[in-house]
């Protein structure tokens, strides 16, 4: 069965076929692929079931700042929808219970607000809640996992499940409790206080992530993981000291405001990501023997 015959007459659930998927990335590659947007929660277990009985597989997508889109796929999109009432910000709370599909900007606009201590870690990150609690976003400020106390899945077999989140249950730039499939629908999080000063924090961090990376151009965030196990090690500085800072192939560029940054400048494809993290990394290997792993999911 194909998916236009399984996902049809359901109000919460709109499906576009052969859609141009360009803008659903923050590197704006050129892809064309099936999109199928869901508005609720009774939706999406719908979907997923309706997607498990027919043996179809999916491919989840936040705010597309940390995946790149392959210029052709026969792999559905699925991306959250939820309607959002702003006024559930308008005070504070000792929790959250938020749809996975909020933006971090809404909420890092809350946090300067009432000034809110530890969602500084999140400042500047473009995401939506789900793909940061996906990737344990953070910054030098800190991470989200610190934050989050519960998480709300479907499976992919349409079931509901809640997570408690404990100690162990993120790591760098990962979670260790999602599977396969599973979709974060709702996350319930946490404040470490209120100060005033948290706004100040937050505008000075904007103000050094504007100098220092490329956030006009249309980038992924960082290409390269910047850990290796328990050790820091910045993928960008053996980057910009092998030269290859503005190195272009393709339409695809190293940025030269920041080596871990690749910018698309030229109507650039998944294909041509691919090409450039190959050159870098073979250079990296020859020079250094460094290898690093990709941050963003290919
Ligand atoms: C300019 C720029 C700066 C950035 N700076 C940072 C930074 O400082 N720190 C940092 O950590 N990241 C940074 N990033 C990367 C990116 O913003 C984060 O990784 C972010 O968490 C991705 O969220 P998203 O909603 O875009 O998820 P996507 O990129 O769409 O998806 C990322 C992964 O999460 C999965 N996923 C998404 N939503 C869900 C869901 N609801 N349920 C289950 N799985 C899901 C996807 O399947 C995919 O595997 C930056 C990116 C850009 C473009």
């Amino acid at each position: 069965m194909t998916i236009d015959k399984i996902l049809i007459n359901h109000e919460d659930i709109r499906l576009e076929l052969k859609k141009d998927l360009t803008k659903f990335t923050t590197m704006r590659l050129k892809a064309t692929g099936d999109l199928i947007t869901v508005t609720s929660v009774e939706g999406l277990k719908l979907c997923l079931k309706s997607l498990f009985e027919n043996n179809l597989n999916y491919r989840i997508l936040g705010m597309g700042a940390n995946q790149l889109i392959p210029s052709t796929s026969d792999i559905p999109y699925l991306k959250l929808a939820i309607p959002f009432d702003k006024s559930y910000l308008s005070e504070v709370r000792d929790t959250y219970v938020l749809p996975a599909s909020v933006t971090l900007s809404i909420l890092s606009s809350h946090a300067v607000k009432f000034g809110l201590t530890g969602w500084e870690a999140f400042t500047g990150i473009p995401a939506t809640l789900g793909g940061a609690v996906f990737m344990n976003a953070g910054t030098n400020l800190g991470e989200i996992g610190k934050l989050i106390t519960k998480v709300y899945l479907i499976d992919k077999l349409g079931n509901e499940k809640i997570i408690e989140i404990g100690k162990d249950s993120f790591s760098y730039r990962s979670n260790n409790f999602l599977a396969d499939g599973d979709f974060i629908y709702q996350v319930e999080m946490r404040h470490l206080g209120i100060n005033n000063e948290i706004s100040e924090v937050i505008k000075k961090y904007l103000d050094l992530r504007n100098r220092t990376q490329p956030l006009k151009e249309w980038t992924c965030g960082c290409v390269f993981k910047n850990n290796k196990g328990k050790r820091t090690c910045l993928a960008g500085k053996f980057i910009d000291i092998l030269g290859l800072k503005g190195l272009t192939s393709n339409g695809m560029r190293i940025s030269p405001k920041h080596a871990n940054f690749m910018e698309n400048v030229d109507s650039a494809a998944h294909e041509d990501v691919v090409a450039l993290i190959k050159i870098i990394k073979d250079e990296l290997h020859l020079q250094y023997g460094v290898e690093f792993e990709t941050e963003v999911k290919l």
